[in-house]
């Protein structure tokens, strides 16, 4: 994903910091999708964007409670969160009515529903089908564009509505992918600190303490991370809300987002067959802690007992792609100074994949 255009010097005059200011984490929540938007005052027509698994999982059960609320309701399927996907979305927006938008899904229907709520000055409710990663209650929405992924800026969820139940219901693959996001917090706060240090980058003690902490907890608690709990879900659920506020709070994804997502969006381009976001997060974390100089080993025990993947075969590339992506990392978005500094050499991105047991050879 490449942010560049926008430099870190924007966050500094940022109006105002924006937050979700509802959030409904229960079991069977989906029925109560109707009644939340009612209470914030929502009018005219939901737009309901889905894919076609989670209107079966959420989409249909959330048309039925808007119904019950007297709201009209338009649903649409989408495939991708692609700009095509956004055009779409948009034309089914009267602008001579009133409307709001739901994204109902694990990624994808939240990115697009959220991006045309920005782009038509909508109202957005989040209603995540999965905890796979803090896109669920953050201002940003990744959307590819002319087939390159890219995170743009958009508005907060007004409210989050998580049925722990669908989310306990959900792939455990996709839960473990949004612990390893959250871990990867420890390293991005690193990141950030070295370019306050050395650039004089903007930093909020607060995004960042949160952020840190957000992590810690969540590494406490790796051992109650378990599959198809609801009290499981819950745990990352906060943790996903808690990073995504500390996004808001710095007015930038910098608490959330470092090196290591550098590295992911790098594997996403370059791999044949790329992992889930967080799963490569979580292996990109483990590689940038060692270059940090910090415990790497903490980090991989974690993501280990949580379930998440640690190395290429995990995440299911070959090493090959590791070492690629590691070597050009640091180009993914230049503007965000972090460790991995104006580039790693091929020798050194081997040794530090081999060093971690990211991947077997030297
Ligand atoms: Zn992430």
């Amino acid at each position: 994903m490449n942010e560049s255009e926008r430099s870190d010097e924007d966050q500094r005059s940022l109006p105002f910091m924006e937050l979700p200011r509802g959030i409904m984490m229960r079991a069977g929540a989906l029925a109560e999708v109707g009644s939340v938007c009612k209470r914030f005052h929502l009018k005219g027509t939901g737009i309901i964007v889905c894919d076609p698994t989670t209107y079966e999982v959420a989409g249909r059960e959330v048309q039925r409670s808007l119904d019950g609320s007297g709201f009209g309701i338009k649903v649409i399927r989408i495939s991708g969160a692609t700009d095509r996907s956004v055009e779409v979305v948009k034309e089914m927006v009267d602008d001579a009515s009133e409307h709001f938008m739901l994204g109902v899904g694990g990624g994808r229907p939240i990115d697009v529903a959220k991006y045309v709520a920005t782009l038509k000055d909508l109202e957005f409710i989040s209603v995540p089908t999965a905890a796979s990663h803090d896109g669920i209650a953050s201002s940003r929405a990744s959307i590819e564009m002319d087939g390159r992924k890219k995170t743009v800026q958009a508005k907060a969820p007004l409210a989050v509505v998580a049925d722990l139940r669908v989310i306990a219901n959900s792939p455990f693959k996709l839960l473990a992918s949004g612990c390893a996001d959250i871990i990867s917090n420890y390293t991005a706060v690193l990141d950030w600190k070295l370019a306050h240090r050395l650039k004089d980058e903007f930093f909020s003690e607060y995004a960042a303490a949160l952020s840190e902490m957000t992590a810690r907890l969540l590494i406490e608690r790796a051992h109650d991370i378990k599959p198809r709990l609801e009290p499981s879900v819950r745990i990352v659920l906060k943790a996903l809300v808690s990073s995504s506020v500390a996004m808001s709070i710095a007015g930038t994804s910098r608490p959330a987002s470092g090196s290591e997502h550098m590295f992911a969006h790098s594997l996403d381009l370059i791999a044949k067959r790329p992992a889930l976001h967080g799963e490569e997060a979580g292996v990109g974390t483990i590689m940038m802690m060692y270059l940090h100089g910090g415990d790497w080993k903490a980090i991989r025990d974690a993501l280990m007992t949580i379930g998440a993947p640690v190395d290429a075969e995990g995440l299911g590339v070959t090493e090959d792609e590791v070492i690629r992506a590691l070597v050009d990392a640091h180009s993914i978005r230049p503007s965000r100074y972090t460790i991995l500094g104006d580039g790693l050499e091929e020798r050194a991105a081997r040794k530090v994949a081999s060093l971690t047991k990211v991947i077997n050879g030297p």
